[in-house]
Protein backbone atom coordinates (compact mmCIF):
# COMPACT_ATOMS: atom_id res chain seq x y z
CA UNK A 1 0.00 0.00 0.00
CA UNK A 2 1.48 3.65 -1.15
CA UNK A 3 0.15 6.98 -0.25
CA UNK A 4 1.54 10.22 -0.19
CA UNK A 5 1.21 11.14 3.35
CA UNK A 6 0.21 8.65 6.80
CA UNK A 7 -1.83 10.17 9.14
CA UNK A 8 -0.95 8.01 12.37
CA UNK A 9 -4.25 8.42 14.82
CA UNK A 10 -7.55 9.67 14.87
CA UNK A 11 -8.33 12.21 17.52
CA UNK A 12 -9.34 15.82 17.28
CA UNK A 13 -5.45 16.06 15.50
CA UNK A 14 -5.74 13.48 13.41
CA UNK A 15 -8.86 14.22 12.10
CA UNK A 16 -8.24 17.90 11.69
CA UNK A 17 -5.34 17.46 9.61
CA UNK A 18 -7.52 15.07 7.49
CA UNK A 19 -9.64 17.77 7.22
CA UNK A 20 -7.11 19.82 5.88
CA UNK A 21 -5.83 17.24 3.53
CA UNK A 22 -9.07 17.00 1.49
CA UNK A 23 -9.73 20.64 1.36
CA UNK A 24 -6.11 20.81 -0.32
CA UNK A 25 -6.38 17.97 -2.69
CA UNK A 26 -3.67 15.81 -0.81
CA UNK A 27 -3.76 12.06 -1.23
CA UNK A 28 -3.57 10.40 2.50
CA UNK A 29 -4.68 7.75 4.53
CA UNK A 30 -5.81 8.07 8.77
CA UNK A 31 -5.16 4.79 10.41
CA UNK A 32 -6.25 4.02 14.14
CA UNK A 33 -5.34 1.76 16.84
CA UNK A 34 -8.83 1.91 18.19
CA UNK A 35 -12.53 0.55 16.96
CA UNK A 36 -13.45 3.98 17.29
CA UNK A 37 -13.06 7.69 16.57
CA UNK A 38 -12.34 10.30 18.78
CA UNK A 39 -8.91 9.05 20.82
CA UNK A 40 -9.50 11.13 24.37
CA UNK A 41 -12.82 12.63 22.64
CA UNK A 42 -15.62 9.88 24.04
CA UNK A 43 -18.88 11.02 24.34
CA UNK A 44 -21.45 8.06 26.23
CA UNK A 45 -25.16 8.09 25.18
CA UNK A 46 -27.33 7.12 28.58
CA UNK A 47 -30.90 6.91 28.57
CA UNK A 48 -33.30 7.18 31.49
CA UNK A 49 -36.51 7.64 32.13
CA UNK A 50 -37.03 7.77 28.39
CA UNK A 51 -34.64 10.42 27.78
CA UNK A 52 -31.38 10.42 26.28
CA UNK A 53 -27.93 12.66 26.63
CA UNK A 54 -24.61 11.85 25.71
CA UNK A 55 -21.97 12.96 28.53
CA UNK A 56 -18.14 13.45 27.86
CA UNK A 57 -15.67 11.38 29.79
CA UNK A 58 -12.96 12.87 28.34
CA UNK A 59 -12.92 16.53 27.72
CA UNK A 60 -15.53 18.88 28.27
CA UNK A 61 -15.21 22.30 27.57
CA UNK A 62 -13.48 24.81 25.49
CA UNK A 63 -13.62 28.39 25.96
CA UNK A 64 -13.67 31.96 24.14
CA UNK A 65 -10.35 33.27 22.61
CA UNK A 66 -10.24 29.52 21.00
CA UNK A 67 -10.66 30.79 17.60
CA UNK A 68 -10.01 27.54 15.69
CA UNK A 69 -12.52 25.41 17.40
CA UNK A 70 -15.17 27.72 17.32
CA UNK A 71 -14.71 28.37 13.38
CA UNK A 72 -14.66 24.54 12.92
CA UNK A 73 -18.22 24.57 15.20
CA UNK A 74 -19.41 27.10 13.43
CA UNK A 75 -18.51 25.38 9.98
CA UNK A 76 -20.30 22.08 11.13
CA UNK A 77 -22.87 23.77 12.30
CA UNK A 78 -22.84 22.59 16.09
CA UNK A 79 -24.07 24.85 18.63
CA UNK A 80 -22.65 25.09 22.26
CA UNK A 81 -23.88 26.35 25.66
CA UNK A 82 -22.73 28.04 28.77
CA UNK A 83 -21.49 25.32 31.49
CA UNK A 84 -24.30 25.04 34.03
CA UNK A 85 -23.40 27.51 37.02
CA UNK A 86 -25.97 29.58 38.86
CA UNK A 87 -26.92 28.42 42.50
CA UNK A 88 -24.62 27.79 45.52
CA UNK A 89 -21.79 25.80 45.62
CA UNK A 90 -19.99 23.47 48.37
CA UNK A 91 -16.89 22.75 49.73
CA UNK A 92 -15.84 19.96 52.04
CA UNK A 93 -12.63 19.85 54.15
CA UNK A 94 -10.25 16.66 55.08
CA UNK A 95 -12.55 15.62 57.47
CA UNK A 96 -15.86 15.63 55.32
CA UNK A 97 -17.40 18.94 57.24
CA UNK A 98 -19.04 20.81 54.08
CA UNK A 99 -19.85 24.18 53.81
CA UNK A 100 -22.72 25.53 51.57
CA UNK A 101 -22.28 29.15 50.08
CA UNK A 102 -23.02 31.75 47.55
CA UNK A 103 -19.79 31.51 45.69
CA UNK A 104 -17.86 31.82 42.24
CA UNK A 105 -18.58 28.20 40.13
CA UNK A 106 -14.80 27.59 38.91
CA UNK A 107 -15.98 26.67 35.81
CA UNK A 108 -18.07 29.47 34.74
CA UNK A 109 -18.32 31.25 31.71
CA UNK A 110 -16.63 27.61 30.26
CA UNK A 111 -18.34 26.62 27.02
CA UNK A 112 -20.04 22.66 26.05
CA UNK A 113 -20.83 21.16 23.20
CA UNK A 114 -24.63 20.57 22.53
CA UNK A 115 -25.26 16.83 22.11
CA UNK A 116 -21.27 16.07 23.43
CA UNK A 117 -17.89 16.43 21.87
CA UNK A 118 -18.71 13.45 20.12
CA UNK A 119 -20.67 15.41 17.85
CA UNK A 120 -17.77 16.89 16.62
CA UNK A 121 -15.48 14.00 15.62
CA UNK A 122 -19.57 12.67 14.22
CA UNK A 123 -19.14 15.70 12.15
CA UNK A 124 -15.38 15.96 11.36
CA UNK A 125 -16.15 12.01 10.04
CA UNK A 126 -18.89 12.23 7.65
CA UNK A 127 -17.25 14.72 6.28
CA UNK A 128 -14.41 12.59 5.14
CA UNK A 129 -14.40 9.32 2.44
CA UNK A 130 -14.61 6.56 4.33
CA UNK A 131 -11.88 4.83 2.17
CA UNK A 132 -9.27 7.23 3.84
CA UNK A 133 -9.80 5.89 6.81
CA UNK A 134 -9.34 2.82 8.82
CA UNK A 135 -9.59 1.69 12.34
CA UNK A 136 -8.48 -1.36 14.28
CA UNK A 137 -4.45 -0.91 13.10
CA UNK A 138 -2.17 -0.25 15.80
CA UNK A 139 1.09 1.09 14.54
CA UNK A 140 3.73 -0.92 15.81
CA UNK A 141 7.10 0.35 13.93
CA UNK A 142 8.14 3.36 11.50
CA UNK A 143 11.11 2.69 9.62
CA UNK A 144 12.40 4.76 7.17
CA UNK A 145 14.45 3.85 3.60
CA UNK A 146 15.82 5.49 0.89
CA UNK A 147 13.48 8.60 1.56
CA UNK A 148 10.30 6.39 2.14
CA UNK A 149 8.37 5.93 5.57
CA UNK A 150 7.73 2.22 5.83
CA UNK A 151 5.27 2.29 8.56
CA UNK A 152 3.85 -1.67 9.88
CA UNK A 153 0.53 -1.60 11.43
CA UNK A 154 -1.09 -4.82 13.60
CA UNK A 155 -5.00 -5.34 11.84
CA UNK A 156 -7.67 -6.80 14.09
CA UNK A 157 -7.28 -10.28 12.33
CA UNK A 158 -4.08 -10.68 13.08
CA UNK A 159 -2.30 -9.43 9.91
CA UNK A 160 1.08 -6.87 9.72
CA UNK A 161 -0.40 -4.14 7.00
CA UNK A 162 3.02 -1.82 5.65
CA UNK A 163 2.36 1.44 4.04
CA UNK A 164 4.76 2.86 2.24
CA UNK A 165 4.47 7.22 2.25
CA UNK A 166 6.47 9.85 1.25
CA UNK A 167 5.79 11.22 4.76
CA UNK A 168 3.70 10.36 8.02
CA UNK A 169 2.08 12.39 10.38
CA UNK A 170 2.40 10.55 13.91
CA UNK A 171 -0.68 12.47 15.76
CA UNK A 172 -0.27 10.18 18.71
CA UNK A 173 0.93 11.26 22.07
CA UNK A 174 5.21 11.69 22.19
CA UNK A 175 5.17 9.25 25.31
CA UNK A 176 3.26 6.63 23.76
CA UNK A 177 5.24 6.90 20.66
CA UNK A 178 8.27 6.35 22.54
CA UNK A 179 7.58 3.52 24.58
CA UNK A 180 4.97 1.70 22.10
CA UNK A 181 6.80 2.04 18.52
CA UNK A 182 9.82 0.71 17.04
CA UNK A 183 11.65 4.02 15.57
CA UNK A 184 13.61 4.27 12.96
CA UNK A 185 17.49 4.42 13.69
CA UNK A 186 17.70 7.93 12.61
CA UNK A 187 15.67 8.82 15.50
CA UNK A 188 17.95 9.17 18.46
CA UNK A 189 17.80 8.04 22.31
CA UNK A 190 18.10 11.79 23.20
CA UNK A 191 14.79 12.39 20.62
CA UNK A 192 13.16 9.37 22.54
CA UNK A 193 13.67 11.20 25.75
CA UNK A 194 13.12 14.37 24.24
CA UNK A 195 9.48 12.31 23.65
CA UNK A 196 9.19 11.27 26.96
CA UNK A 197 9.95 14.43 28.87
CA UNK A 198 6.18 16.03 27.14
CA UNK A 199 3.62 15.07 29.46
CA UNK A 200 0.17 14.07 28.27
CA UNK A 201 -2.28 16.32 28.69
CA UNK A 202 -4.97 15.21 32.10
CA UNK A 203 -3.94 11.32 30.82
CA UNK A 204 -2.78 9.91 34.47
CA UNK A 205 -6.69 11.59 35.45
CA UNK A 206 -9.93 9.73 35.90
CA UNK A 207 -13.66 11.39 35.51
CA UNK A 208 -16.82 9.60 37.80
CA UNK A 209 -19.94 10.29 36.22
CA UNK A 210 -22.95 10.57 38.08
CA UNK A 211 -26.29 10.59 35.90
CA UNK A 212 -29.82 10.85 37.38
CA UNK A 213 -33.60 11.17 36.35
CA UNK A 214 -33.86 14.79 38.82
CA UNK A 215 -31.23 17.36 39.29
CA UNK A 216 -31.88 16.91 43.18
CA UNK A 217 -29.28 19.44 43.21
CA UNK A 218 -30.74 22.10 41.35
CA UNK A 219 -33.99 21.60 42.98
CA UNK A 220 -32.19 22.56 46.02
CA UNK A 221 -30.95 25.82 44.74
CA UNK A 222 -27.14 24.13 44.06
CA UNK A 223 -24.91 24.85 40.91
CA UNK A 224 -23.36 21.36 41.24
CA UNK A 225 -20.05 23.51 41.40
CA UNK A 226 -18.26 21.57 44.69
CA UNK A 227 -14.11 21.15 45.73
CA UNK A 228 -13.31 18.49 48.12
CA UNK A 229 -10.10 18.31 49.93
CA UNK A 230 -11.86 14.76 51.01
CA UNK A 231 -12.36 12.96 47.90
CA UNK A 232 -12.11 11.02 46.01
CA UNK A 233 -13.03 13.95 43.64
CA UNK A 234 -11.26 17.16 44.24
CA UNK A 235 -14.06 19.02 42.22
CA UNK A 236 -16.99 18.11 40.85
CA UNK A 237 -18.99 20.31 37.83
CA UNK A 238 -22.67 19.54 36.36
CA UNK A 239 -22.73 17.61 33.24
CA UNK A 240 -26.19 18.13 32.39
CA UNK A 241 -27.34 18.57 28.86
CA UNK A 242 -27.92 22.14 27.43
CA UNK A 243 -31.63 21.28 28.14
CA UNK A 244 -33.94 18.52 30.00
CA UNK A 245 -32.13 15.69 31.01
CA UNK A 246 -30.80 12.84 32.22
CA UNK A 247 -28.79 15.22 34.62
CA UNK A 248 -25.57 14.76 35.97
CA UNK A 249 -22.57 15.87 37.39
CA UNK A 250 -19.13 14.94 37.02
CA UNK A 251 -15.83 15.51 38.97
CA UNK A 252 -12.11 14.50 38.39
CA UNK A 253 -10.76 11.84 41.01
CA UNK A 254 -7.84 13.29 43.72
CA UNK A 255 -6.69 9.60 44.38
CA UNK A 256 -3.69 8.64 42.57
CA UNK A 257 -4.33 5.87 40.13
CA UNK A 258 -2.68 3.55 42.21
CA UNK A 259 -4.55 4.33 44.72
CA UNK A 260 -7.49 4.06 42.13
CA UNK A 261 -6.69 0.63 41.13
CA UNK A 262 -6.03 -0.70 44.32
CA UNK A 263 -9.68 0.69 45.38
CA UNK A 264 -11.24 -1.20 42.71
CA UNK A 265 -15.08 -1.55 42.71
CA UNK A 266 -14.19 0.47 46.39
CA UNK A 267 -13.84 3.62 44.16
CA UNK A 268 -17.82 3.89 42.89
CA UNK A 269 -18.89 3.46 46.80
CA UNK A 270 -16.83 5.86 47.54
CA UNK A 271 -17.73 8.22 44.48
CA UNK A 272 -21.41 8.03 45.60
CA UNK A 273 -20.71 8.62 49.59
CA UNK A 274 -18.96 11.56 48.83
CA UNK A 275 -21.71 13.19 46.57
CA UNK A 276 -24.42 12.16 49.63
CA UNK A 277 -22.27 14.21 51.72
CA UNK A 278 -22.03 17.14 49.62
CA UNK A 279 -25.39 17.36 47.70
CA UNK A 280 -27.63 15.46 50.08
CA UNK A 281 -29.01 11.80 49.68
CA UNK A 282 -30.97 12.02 46.89
CA UNK A 283 -27.75 12.60 45.13
CA UNK A 284 -26.16 9.35 46.52
CA UNK A 285 -28.33 7.36 44.62
CA UNK A 286 -27.76 7.96 40.99
CA UNK A 287 -29.54 6.12 38.24
CA UNK A 288 -25.95 5.30 36.64
CA UNK A 289 -22.18 5.74 37.53
CA UNK A 290 -19.55 5.87 35.29
CA UNK A 291 -16.01 5.66 35.90
CA UNK A 292 -13.58 6.02 33.17
CA UNK A 293 -9.49 5.71 33.82
CA UNK A 294 -7.39 7.37 31.46
CA UNK A 295 -4.40 6.33 33.52
CA UNK A 296 -4.82 3.02 32.56
CA UNK A 297 -5.35 3.54 28.74
CA UNK A 298 -2.07 2.45 27.43
CA UNK A 299 -2.91 4.42 23.84
CA UNK A 300 -3.09 7.72 26.02
CA UNK A 301 -1.18 7.34 28.95
CA UNK A 302 2.20 5.35 30.12
CA UNK A 303 3.26 5.13 33.72
CA UNK A 304 5.37 8.42 33.47
CA UNK A 305 1.81 9.60 33.38
CA UNK A 306 0.47 8.60 36.66
CA UNK A 307 3.13 11.17 38.64
CA UNK A 308 0.36 13.88 39.72
CA UNK A 309 0.60 16.98 37.60
CA UNK A 310 -1.04 20.20 38.95
CA UNK A 311 -0.16 22.99 36.49
CA UNK A 312 -0.46 23.13 32.51
CA UNK A 313 2.60 22.34 31.00
CA UNK A 314 4.52 24.42 28.61
CA UNK A 315 3.79 22.77 24.96
CA UNK A 316 5.08 22.79 21.78
CA UNK A 317 8.14 20.60 19.61
CA UNK A 318 11.00 20.89 21.16
CA UNK A 319 13.88 21.44 18.71
CA UNK A 320 15.44 18.05 18.93
CA UNK A 321 11.56 16.41 17.78
CA UNK A 322 11.53 18.79 14.29
CA UNK A 323 13.06 17.84 11.13
CA UNK A 324 12.79 14.10 11.92
CA UNK A 325 13.33 11.52 8.97
CA UNK A 326 14.62 14.40 6.78
CA UNK A 327 11.28 16.07 8.13
CA UNK A 328 9.61 13.51 6.82
CA UNK A 329 8.64 12.11 10.26
CA UNK A 330 5.94 14.67 12.01
CA UNK A 331 4.50 14.44 15.64
CA UNK A 332 1.37 16.05 15.92
CA UNK A 333 -1.16 15.75 18.81
CA UNK A 334 -1.96 18.91 20.83
CA UNK A 335 0.89 18.71 23.11
CA UNK A 336 3.26 19.93 20.49
CA UNK A 337 1.22 23.00 19.40
CA UNK A 338 3.19 26.11 21.17
CA UNK A 339 0.12 28.39 22.09
CA UNK A 340 -3.03 25.95 23.15
CA UNK A 341 -1.27 23.10 23.46
CA UNK A 342 -2.71 20.47 25.74
CA UNK A 343 -6.37 21.42 24.82
CA UNK A 344 -8.70 20.71 22.01
CA UNK A 345 -7.58 24.21 20.14
CA UNK A 346 -4.20 23.12 20.96
CA UNK A 347 -5.02 19.91 18.10
CA UNK A 348 -6.54 21.94 15.75
CA UNK A 349 -2.96 24.04 16.03
CA UNK A 350 -1.28 20.89 15.71
CA UNK A 351 -2.73 20.16 12.75
CA UNK A 352 -2.19 23.30 10.81
CA UNK A 353 1.37 23.08 11.93
CA UNK A 354 1.44 19.74 10.59
CA UNK A 355 0.31 20.76 7.33
CA UNK A 356 2.59 23.30 6.44
CA UNK A 357 5.76 21.01 7.40
CA UNK A 358 3.66 18.26 4.77
CA UNK A 359 3.66 20.71 2.14
CA UNK A 360 7.14 21.27 2.60
CA UNK A 361 7.71 17.61 2.45
CA UNK A 362 5.85 17.38 -0.69
CA UNK A 363 7.65 19.79 -2.63
C1 LIG B 1 -10.12 13.42 31.27
C2 LIG B 1 -9.72 14.47 30.28
C3 LIG B 1 -10.32 15.72 30.33
C4 LIG B 1 -9.93 16.70 29.41
N1 LIG B 1 -10.60 17.90 29.45
C5 LIG B 1 -10.34 18.83 28.49
C6 LIG B 1 -11.17 19.97 28.36
O1 LIG B 1 -12.16 20.13 29.10
N2 LIG B 1 -10.87 20.86 27.39
C7 LIG B 1 -9.81 20.69 26.53
O2 LIG B 1 -9.57 21.55 25.66
N3 LIG B 1 -9.04 19.56 26.58
C8 LIG B 1 -9.29 18.64 27.53
N4 LIG B 1 -8.58 17.46 27.54
C9 LIG B 1 -7.52 17.28 26.52
C10 LIG B 1 -8.13 16.86 25.16
O3 LIG B 1 -8.73 15.62 25.30
C11 LIG B 1 -7.03 16.82 24.11
O4 LIG B 1 -6.53 18.13 23.90
C12 LIG B 1 -7.49 16.34 22.71
O5 LIG B 1 -8.48 15.36 22.76
C13 LIG B 1 -6.22 15.84 22.00
O6 LIG B 1 -6.46 15.29 20.74
P1 LIG B 1 -5.26 14.59 19.97
O7 LIG B 1 -5.78 14.19 18.66
O8 LIG B 1 -4.06 15.47 20.02
O9 LIG B 1 -4.88 13.30 20.86
P2 LIG B 1 -5.73 11.97 21.11
O10 LIG B 1 -7.17 12.28 21.17
O11 LIG B 1 -5.15 11.32 22.33
O12 LIG B 1 -5.47 11.08 19.82
C14 LIG B 1 -4.38 10.20 19.67
C15 LIG B 1 -4.89 8.98 18.92
O13 LIG B 1 -3.79 8.10 18.63
C16 LIG B 1 -4.26 6.77 18.74
N5 LIG B 1 -3.12 5.87 18.91
C17 LIG B 1 -2.30 5.74 19.98
N6 LIG B 1 -1.34 4.80 19.74
C18 LIG B 1 -1.56 4.34 18.48
C19 LIG B 1 -0.89 3.39 17.65
N7 LIG B 1 0.19 2.72 18.07
N8 LIG B 1 -1.38 3.15 16.40
C20 LIG B 1 -2.47 3.84 15.93
N9 LIG B 1 -3.13 4.75 16.69
C21 LIG B 1 -2.69 5.01 17.95
C22 LIG B 1 -5.15 6.84 19.96
O14 LIG B 1 -6.02 5.73 20.03
C23 LIG B 1 -5.89 8.16 19.71
O15 LIG B 1 -7.07 7.98 18.96
C24 LIG B 1 -8.94 16.44 28.44
C25 LIG B 1 -8.35 15.16 28.38
C26 LIG B 1 -8.75 14.19 29.29
C27 LIG B 1 -8.14 12.81 29.20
Amino acid sequence: MKTDVLIIGDGLAGLAIARLFEQRGVAYELIEARPRFGGRILSQSVTINGETAAFDLGPAWFWPGQPRIAELLDSLGLQHFLQHASGDITAEDENGRVVRGAGFASMEGSLRLDGGLGCLIDGLVAALPDNRLALGQVVRQISFEDGTVVTAAHTADGEIRSIESRCAVVALLPRVVADTIQLPGEITAAAKDAMRAIPTWMAGHAKILAIYGRPHWRDDGLSGDAMSRRGPMVEIHDASPAAGGPYALFGFVGYSPDARAQLGGGLAEHGRDQLGRLFGDAVAEPDELIIRDWAFDELTATPLDHASSNHHPAYGLPAALSGLCDGRVILGSTETAPEFGGYLEGALEAAEIAMKKVETCLE
